[in-house]
């Protein structure tokens, strides 16, 4: 049995690459931060929660990663744990560096030491991009990071190439464009939407406060770009690959998809507030994945209206189950 070692299992990645791996007979081994109450509604929204060994451990403390490594021995690890959100990397630019900069340089080095045969897949970012050089990004188009988020992420990357080649560990980079799901986190601005979209419609609020409605993104479908993880690890010689779906989009146009979906006016209910703005923006982002689509055979399979969509419905049936709750509470 082949064994996975996942940081950021708890994440939306997390739990996508873990429901996928298991579908191909894996064990899984995922690891958690120690938190207060742990984060656990993913795996459970995806049923999986039962058939992963959850372990404490921190991509900071080295000596955490060390210990279980040496203890389950992984065939592949998949470092997915970050501190992700580039909004909260401008008021706390020390920590991102360390969970997402330093904290990669921790796997890296542990699985250089404990499992130096693994094959390691670092979770890059298109933010790497930010004030894009080319048109459309590719794996040979020049990063200018715009935000702490970004250079922590440049960081990881370089580290995870240096490793390849002076240590030659199979180490990839998966230059992953912004993938959303119903298990996005609700600070991003896709869920944030649809969640404000099922709460309009089930009129338990009126109005959505955003930033910059013309900033564009490249988004897909985080099932989809799971695949191409798992992918990058299976080739015969490490490498990086850029992962998108060659279309973007507006947060505009993304508000209309969404309140299209239940016959709302985007416009009656959407605010724009100037504090959302943020320091330095990433204007547009746009990839090319044609090295993935021609040597992994990767090809993102879900259209942004079909993921606005999917959004939608799961925000809609959790805003119902809620009140439904609430309800049952007021009865008894
Ligand atoms: P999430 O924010 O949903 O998940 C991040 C995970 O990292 C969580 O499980 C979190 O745990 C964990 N984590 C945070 N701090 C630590 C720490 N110090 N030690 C160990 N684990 C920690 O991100 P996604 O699933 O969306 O993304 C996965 C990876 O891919 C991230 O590295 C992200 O930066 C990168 N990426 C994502 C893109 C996207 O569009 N989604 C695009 C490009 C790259 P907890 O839940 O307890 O906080
Ligand atoms: P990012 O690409 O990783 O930063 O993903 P986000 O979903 O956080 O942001 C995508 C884009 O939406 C950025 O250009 C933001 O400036 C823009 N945006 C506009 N309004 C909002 C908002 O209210 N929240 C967030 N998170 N982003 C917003």
């Amino acid at each position: 049995m082949t064994t996975a070692f996942i940081t950021g299992i708890t994440g939306q990645d997390g739990a996508y690459l873990a429901q996928l791996l298991l579908s191909k007979g894996y064990e899984v081994i995922g690891m958690h931060p120690q938190r207060s109450t742990p984060n656990l509604w993913r795996l459970q929204e995806l049923n999986i929660l039962d058939q992963i060994k959850l372990v404490e451990g921190d991509v900071v403390d080295i000596s955490s990663v060390i210990k279980l490594l040496e203890v389950y021995k992984p065939d592949e690890i998949y470092n997915l744990a970050a501190q992700s959100f580039v909004g909260a990397s401008w008021n706390q630019p020390i920590l991102t560096s360390q969970i997402t900069g330093l904290g990669a340089l921790n796997l890296l080095e542990a699985a250089r030491l404990v499992r130096p045969d693994c094959r390691f897949y670092q979770a890059s970012s298109s933010e790497m991009f930010g004030k894009i050089q080319h048109q459309q990004q590719t794996e040979g188009t020049p990063f200018y990071p715009r935000s702490p988020y970004g250079v922590a992420k440049l960081f990881s990357h370089w580290m995870t190439v240096n490793y390849r080649e002076s240590h030659g560990l199979f180490a990839c980079s998966g230059i992953l464009f912004n993938h959303e799901s119903p298990l996005r986190g609700i600070q991003f601005v896709t869920r944030k939407i649809t969640d404000a979209v099922a709460r309009i419609s089930c009129g338990l609020m009126d109005q959505v406060q955003l930033g910059n409605l013309e900033a564009k993104r490249d988004w897909g479908f985080a099932g989809d770009f799971v695949e191409a993880m798992w992918l990058m690890l299976q080739q015969d010689q490490p490498d990086d690959y850029v992962i998108a779906t060659g279309q973007t989009t507006s947060v505009q146009d993304f508000c209309k998809m969404a309140f299209d979906y239940v016959n709302l006016d985007w416009k009656q209910h959407v605010q724009v507030d100037p504090k959302l703005y943020r320091p330095a923006e990433v204007d547009i982002l746009l990839g090319d994945a044609s090295k993935a689509q021609q040597q992994l055979g990767w090809k993102a399979r879900t259209r942004i209206e079909q993921l606005a969509g999917m959004m939608v419905e799961s925000d809609l049936r959790r805003v119902k189950e809620e009140l439904k709750l609430k309800k049952g509470c007021h009865d008894s």
